[in-house]
């Protein structure tokens, strides 16, 4: 799928805008002013795009998190990913809809957009990227909330199809 594509049919559901050299073409998440490769050339100043990546990537190391910090007690156990996308930069993320044994180097992922956590008795709620597998795996008995989120994406689809 291209990813002008895959933006119509995901629109605005998260951002992973980073920026891109245009002189030696690579990409960086977050975005950069100056691109390190290019750095000793002057020119390279003032060269870098806007660029948006598709969200799509593969998990390259994992380590499964059984102690939650403050905030994330009810996702425990969850892994924790570096995820190489395709576009290149490299992106720290939890894997949801997934049980933490069946994440392994590899998996392809897709990125989606979910509550991060939830802050004290106010409910401040942040809002981020985390990662699903981009293929059927078995998912947690607990996710009750990737359940309900995964249906709204499947209703999300629907519309854009129909
Ligand atoms: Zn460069």
């Amino acid at each position: 799928m291209s990813i002008a594509r895959f933006w119509r049919e995901t629109p605005r559901r998260y951002n992973l805008g980073g920026s891109k050299c245009t002189m030696c073409g690579t990409a960086y998440f977050p975005p950069r002013a100056v691109c390190p490769t290019c750095a000793h050339h002057r020119e390279s100043i003032e060269k870098m795009v806007p660029f948006q990546l598709s969200g799509d990537g593969e998990v390259f190391s994992y380590t499964v998190v059984h102690e939650a910090a403050e905030g994330f007690e009810m996702q425990v156990p969850y892994a924790l990913a570096l995820v190489r996308t395709v576009e290149g930069p490299v992106l720290t993320g939890q894997i949801v809809d997934v049980i933490p044994e069946e994440v392994r180097i590899g998996l392809k992922v897709r990125a989606t957009f979910r509550k991060l956590r939830e802050e004290g008795k106010a409910g401040v709620i942040h809002y981020g990227y985390k990662f699903a597998p981009a293929e059927e795996l078995p998912t947690p008995p607990h996710g009750g909330a990737s359940a309900a989120a995964r249906s709204s994406a499947t209703k999300e689809s629907d519309r854009a199809s129909a």
